[in-house]
């Protein structure tokens, strides 16, 4: 059994392959919570839960009543078949953390299928949790946005910074690259040798760092200082695309 949360076909908007036409899925479930990102969401119920801009993707406890329970990996397949896709367009699968489902033999079905069908896949992790390559061999087919989390996450170190797990995936996997989300304020707090610390892991990975924010308003204040800090360390800068041009909606 894993969980889906939910499904859409648009433009990567962050990241190496922003602006390239996708599928995404999104499952359900974290091995983190990341409240120091300060974003809200009320509950059915009328709990205001604090986590990340996918807060809504992570509590189990709150939001799991609009998740989809799947039971085989043709429930998955069958998405696909829901879009009118031009090609094996890419796939996108984030969260949560898609890696919970890592060992999950219908995950495992539903990857091998969809790369036999010659489309690309891309997980977007936050780095902390170990991939078998020896066990399962599609994920040396797969590419991997290591989103590993910052300090402002309020996450532990010893969760958040894996560098074994980093290793590995960077070593083994078709494509890796880091992908860190920045707030203005934390850029003179000790940001850059928090980030030196995590690439030294993999220092032939690149390095993408975006603004930090669930809104296009927190985005755009979190720009302009971005652009100065990764001018200033050779670091690429990503936008989010998907949050300037659609804000807050969600499955866009
Ligand atoms: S690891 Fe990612 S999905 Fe999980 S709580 Fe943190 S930001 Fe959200």
């Amino acid at each position: 059994m894993l969980y889906l949360v939910e499904h859409f076909y648009s433009i990567q908007g962050e990241g190496r392959y922003t602006g390239t036409p996708s599928l995404f899925f999104r499952f359900g479930g974290c091995n983190m919570k990341c409240e120091g990102f300060g974003c809200e969401e009320k509950a059915a119920d009328g709990t205001v839960v604090l986590g990340c801009d996918t807060v809504y993707a992570v509590n189990k406890e709150h939001f799991s009543q609009n998740w989809i329970p799947i039971t085989n990996a043709k429930e998955l397949l069958n998405v696909l078949e829901l879009y009118e896709l031009p090609r094996a367009v890419d796939i996108v699968l984030t969260g949560g953390e898609p890696l919970i489902y890592a060992n999950n033999a219908i995950f495992i079905e539903f990857l091998n299928v969809l790369h036999a069908k010659g489309h690309q896949i891309t997980f977007e992790t936050n780095g902390s949790l170990d991939v078998d390559f020896e066990k399962h061999p599609i994920y040396k087919e797969c590419i991997f946005a290591l989103s590993v989390k910052l300090s402002n996450s309020n996450e532990h170190f010893h969760k958040r910074v894996r560098g074994d797990i980093i290793y590995n995936i960077a070593s083994n996997a078709k494509g890796a690259f880091f992908k860190f989300s920045i707030e203005a304020e934390s850029i003179d707090l000790g940001l850059e040798e928090e980030i030196e610390s995590i690439i030294a892991h993999s220092l032939k990975t690149k390095v993408y760092c975006m603004p930090l924010g669930g809104s296009k308003e927190e985005v755009e204040r979190n720009t302009e200082p971005l652009i100065e800090f990764c001018k200033s360390k050779g670091y690429n800068f990503s936008d989010r695309l998907h949050i300037r041009i659609w804000d807050q909606n969600k499955g866009v």
